[in-house]
Order: structure tokens, then sequence, then C-alpha cells
């Protein structure tokens, strides 16, 4: 029997995030993953701290930047406890827009930020975004728990939470557990299993690959349109290499890597810079992002559950929306005013109709 001021089910980003949090408020916490810490959709990320995407919901906008102001202390905090810093590895984005309204760049302006862009009939304007690398992040941030007293248990499945009294009992594949709170964030598998029904999370795939940057082709930044983006990694051990992602899947659990659906990422890529036509692939993978109705993530209490949260359904943006995520549950945990309205990511939040059913 294992009792602990807060429970925390999964091990991403989302979950290990909010347990620094909470450790640093001086409670005890318990983390329990089905698997491996930070195996999931949080390192088959691109890493782009993408607040200003135009493909983001406008409501998404206080809390993207409540987590872009709470960034660099956020790594600071991993650097002290782990050790490593954690660097971004851009500092803009090329974003395309779909019309010409606003303000773009003349093809001449553009050739000056990236000569070997093709623009076609994209719009483009500079956007002032940072971008790292998840799988530097996923590191010290594990390190960073095991620094502290944190319990994290892996291979641990939680199978169900049940509200008793003043605590929350756990039925897990390892044994029950007894924790005053207990927070859901188990990602795209939030609502899969017993522990939040009503709600609507899902799974989105998206696969994405890697290829080694030509040395004629200079990319110092992100290039994104609307159905793909260009990653470059500039430092560590992966520098050099450029992500191109993702696709945007609704097929379950599925994480399959299709060689069609790269070879078209691929070709969207070399479309607008064609010396990636022939760049040597490193490496394919998929990841399944946590999605909601609204792409909205969930953040608060669990509907009709006593002392149980959720903190899930971060949808495209997790790695960005992590240290925000953890400041505001931490808030409503301790009894402290939110420091952003968050009625728009309440969990009992009217969703579209059709999208409930899942
Ligand atoms: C291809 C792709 C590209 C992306 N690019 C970006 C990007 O550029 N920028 C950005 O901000 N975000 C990006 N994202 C989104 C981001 O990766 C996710 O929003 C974020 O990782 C979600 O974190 P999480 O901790 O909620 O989920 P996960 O990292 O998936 O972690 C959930 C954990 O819960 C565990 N779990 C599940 N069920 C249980 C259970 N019953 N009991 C115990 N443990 C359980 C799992 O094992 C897993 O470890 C991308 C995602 C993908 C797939």
């Amino acid at each position: 029997m294992h009792h602990t001021d807060i429970c925390i089910a999964g091990a991403g980003i989302i979950g290990l995030s909010l347990a620094l949090e909470l450790h640093r408020r001086g409670l005890s916490v318990t983390v329990l993953d089905q698997g491996t810490p930070l195996a999931e959709a949080s390192t088959a990320a691109a890493g782009m701290l993408a607040a200003s995407d135009p493909d983001n919901p406008a409501s998404l906008r206080p809390l993207a930047d409540l987590s872009l102001s709470l960034y660099p202390a956020f790594l600071d905090r991993l650097h002290a406890l782990s050790g490593t810093q954690v660097p971004f590895h851009t500092r803009a984005t090329l974003q395309s827009h779909a019309d010409a309204s606003g303000e773009t760049f003349s093809p001449e302006a553009l050739s000056k930020i990236l000569p070997q862009l093709k623009p076609r009939n994209h719009h483009f304007t500079l956007i002032d975004e940072h971008s790292l690398e998840p799988r530097n992040l996923a590191a010290a941030l594990l390190a960073a728990v095991k620094s502290t007293s944190i319990d994290l248990h892996t291979s641990t499945q939680v199978l169900a939470a049940q509200s008793i009294g003043d605590s929350v009992e756990l039925h897990t594949t390892r044994g029950t557990f007894h924790a005053a709170k207990f927070i859901n964030c188990t990602g795209a598998w939030a609502t899969h299993s017993s522990l939040a029904p009503g709600l609507a999370v899902a799974p989105k795939k998206g696969q994405m690959l890697a290829v080694a940057i030509p040395s004629t082709l200079s990319l110092p930044l992100v290039v994104r349109t609307h159905g793909m983006y260009i990653v470059p990694r500039t430092t560590g051990p992966n520098a050099g290499r450029a992500i191109i992602g993702a696709t945007i899947e609704d097929v379950g659990f599925d994480k399959i890597v299709h060689l069609a659906d790269i070879a078209h990422l691929r070709a969207l890529a070399a479309d607008l810079i064609p010396a990636l036509a022939d760049a040597p692939q490193l490496e394919v993978w998929a990841g399944l992002r946590p999605s909601t109705p609204d792409e909205l993530p969930f953040l608060g209490p669990a509907p009709d559950a006593r002392n149980q949260f959720i903190a899930a359904g971060h949808y495209r943006n997790g790695i960005l929306l992590a240290p925000a995520t953890a400041h505001v549950i931490a808030q409503i945990l301790t009894g402290e005013p939110s420091a952003i309205d968050l009625s728009a990511y309440s969990p009992m939040r009217p969703l579209p109709a059709t999208a409930i059913a899942h």
C-alpha cells in the first residue's frame, strides 16, 4: 500500500513537468507510467514552441503565452537539477499564410533570409519563435526528476481511479496506491481507459522523417506551411539534421510508418527547398498526439470525481505548453488563484456535439 500527496498517471512531458512543479512546492509525488517515461508523444515531437502558429485555436494563446514566459525558468530549473542545459536550436520561423494579406515578404526579401527557398504560391512572414530538441528536453527532465524524491514507477498501468473519502484509490497492474489527489496525464490514452469517462481525448498520429542537411544548404530557421514543417537541429549530436513533419491521421493507436507518407512529406519539403530532395534519410518515426474536439487541452478537476484532475489533450503543442500546464495545475491543487482564466480549458466545457462520441 502506497500513500502520497499526489499521484500522477503518465510520465510524458506533461506528467513529469507537473511532478517537478508539485515537488518544488513541497508535496510528495508519485508518478506511474504503463511503459517507459517519455517514450511516447513527448519524444516524437518536432520541438517547435509554436505559440504563433496560425493553425492554433485563438483560445490557446493565453496558455501558450504564459508557457513561453515560464520557459526560461523551466529550463534553468532542469539545468540546476540535472546538470544538463537544453539549448534552443532555432530562434525564428518562416511561416506561410494562405493569402497575401498582412505583412509578407517579397521574393527578394525572402531570398536574403533563405536563398534556397522557392516560395511557390506561399506568402511567408518571419515569426519570433524558438525550437528545441525534445529528446534533449526529455533526458534533462528525467534526470531532474530522478535527482528528487519523486517516486517514479515504470511498467505500472493505472487501471482505475476511485474517490474514497478524502483520498483517491488507484488500482494498477502493480498493486493499489492511495493519494490525496490524482492527476490523469496519460496523453492520447487519457480517456481510453476508465480514468476519465465522458471526456474526449483521441490519438492523432503524426509521421515524420529526419534527413541530413546537405552541405550546400544553410538552414538556420524553421520553415512551416499549413501541411508541413522543416525543423533543423543546429547544435549537439543531432546538429546537421532536419526534421520534416508531419502527417495528422485519425487511425487510433497505430504507430506504423508508411513509406508512401514519408515520401509525400519529403516531396512537400523538396518543393520549397529543392536541395532536400536527395538529402540522405536518417530516421523515420510516428507518435500519437493527444487531440481534443476543439484542439484545446483539458486542465482542471475531472467531472464527477472528487480529488481527481486531468491535464491532457495538448494535441500539437504539449512541448510548448508543459511549463504553463504544470504551473496552473499546481495553482489549482494548492488553492492559489490561477495566473490566467482557465475556463477555455475546463474539462467541463461544452464541446462540439459530433466529437464527444469517441
Ligand atoms: C509528430 C508529432 C510532432 C509534434 N510536434 C510538436 C511540436 O513541434 N511542438 C509541441 O509543442 N508539441 C508537438 N507535438 C505534441 C506533443 O508531442 C504532445 O502534445 C505532448 O508530448 C503530450 O505530452 P503528454 O505527456 O500528454 O503525452 P505522452 O508523451 O504521450 O505521455 C503520456 C504517457 O502516459 C502513459 N500512460 C498512458 N496510459 C497510462 C495508464 N493507464 N497508466 C499509466 N501510464 C499511462 C504513456 O505510457 C505515456 O508515457 C508533436 C507530437 C507529434 C506526435
